[in-house]
Order: C-alpha cells, then structure tokens, then sequence
C-alpha cells in the first residue's frame, strides 16, 4: 500500500467534553453521598472520596454538574486524553453516534469489491470510543464472503455511517464523511490494497492494534 496526503482540514465528535454543561447541578451532597447519608460515611453503592470530598463538591458547583455529568467529565478526559468526541450519522437522521478519536484522521481508502462499489473510507476505532446514540433498530447489516466484516447500514437513508471491518472485528470503522462539522482538524489518507486483501492486512505495520483499547 501507499500513503497518499490528503491533507484538508474539516471536523470531529461533539465540540465539548462537558457533558450537559447547562443542567443543574442534582443532589449536590459532597463527596455524592446518597442524600441523608452521614458524613464520611458514604451509604451502598456510594464512593468515598476521603480528602477530596469538598473539592469535588467544589467541582460539581462550578461547573453545574449533577455528579454522574462531573464523573462522566473527568473520566473522559483522562481516558481519552488527547482525542477529541466527534459525532455523526447517516443521511436522514435515524442513526446517530459520537466516537472519541483523534482530530487528526488516519483514513483508509480500500479498493475490495465493496469498498470499491460503495466508495468507502473509513477511520478504525477501539469498540469502547464508539456510542450508538440511535438507531439501533433502523440498522441492516450486510455481509458476504467470509461474513466477518458487518456492513451496517441506514434501512431508510441507506447511508453506512460506520461499519465493523473484517481488518477490526473487536472495533468500528466510521467513514469520516458522515462526522459533523468542527471536529475534524486533518485527514491523512491511506490507500489499502483490498485486491490482494489478506496479504495487505498481514503486512500492515499498525492496522490491527487500531481498534485496541
Ligand atoms: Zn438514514
């Protein structure tokens, strides 16, 4: 395979990590103890947050949190530190997903049968980045030859916004034309030999652990 540059700057996943940043603040207890918990004594199900009790409630004060919106935050950010949520779907609106990935796209261009016909590109992901919002029941799947590759697709608009590549089975492929706008800083694009399909794979340098967590 060769590398092409394919350069372009275009978009990503929702532009902010803050999840529901304009909500209220629920049950603002410190340290998210259950309300009528005792202090420092967190109820079931509760985490003790020891010395950091008040600079969480801190936290979840300023920023308006409720504290499942302050977890989710934090975790995404150490988690996916360095990616940025992009979000996209098909055509008509029925499937939605957002995926962490990088703003700079590592893009496949693969010239198989399929992707030839559907003129796919896609970018790979670990299946933990990727979150169907919706349209779980409005996907069809296609599949052929070995069957391991899961062309999912669009049942109203026919649109394959991601897919699960035979290259990836453990993550997602998301063809980086169905991102939103303003996530997506660079595009480098990859030209796969998807003729000769099983030996492009075998010798690629990095494309199986792209979909590794
Ligand atoms: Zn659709």
């Amino acid at each position: 395979m060769r590398r092409g540059a394919a350069g372009g700057a275009r978009r990503s996943r929702r532009g902010s990590a803050a999840a529901g940043g304009t909500r209220r603040a629920r049950g603002r207890n410190a340290g998210g103890a259950p309300a009528g918990a005792k202090a420092g004594s967190p109820g079931p199900g509760a985490i003790d947050l020891g010395a950091q009790s008040g600079r969480w409630a801190a936290f979840q004060e300023r920023h308006r949190l409720s504290c499942e919106e302050a977890a989710r935050l934090l975790l995404d950010a150490y988690e996916y530190r360095g990616l940025v949520k992009h979000t996209g779907g098909c055509h008509c609106g029925a499937v939605r997903f957002e995926v962490w990935a990088s703003a700079d796209l590592h893009v496949f261009n693969c010239n198989c049968s399929i992707c030839t016909k559907k003129q796919n590109r896609h970018f790979i992901v670990p299946a933990s980045r990727f979150k169907l919002l919706k349209g779980a029941d409005n996907l069809t799947t296609y599949t052929f030859n070995t069957h391991r590759a899961q062309h999912t697709f669009c049942k109203t608009c026919g649109v394959q916004s991601f897919y699960t590549p035979r290259s990836n089975p453990d993550g997602y492929g998301i063809a980086p034309h169905c991102l939103d706008d303003g996530t997506v800083q660079t595009i480098i694009t990859e030209d796969i030999n998807g003729k000769e399909w099983e030996k492009a794979v075998r010798e690629h340098k990095t494309i199986r652990d792209m979909s590794k967590p």
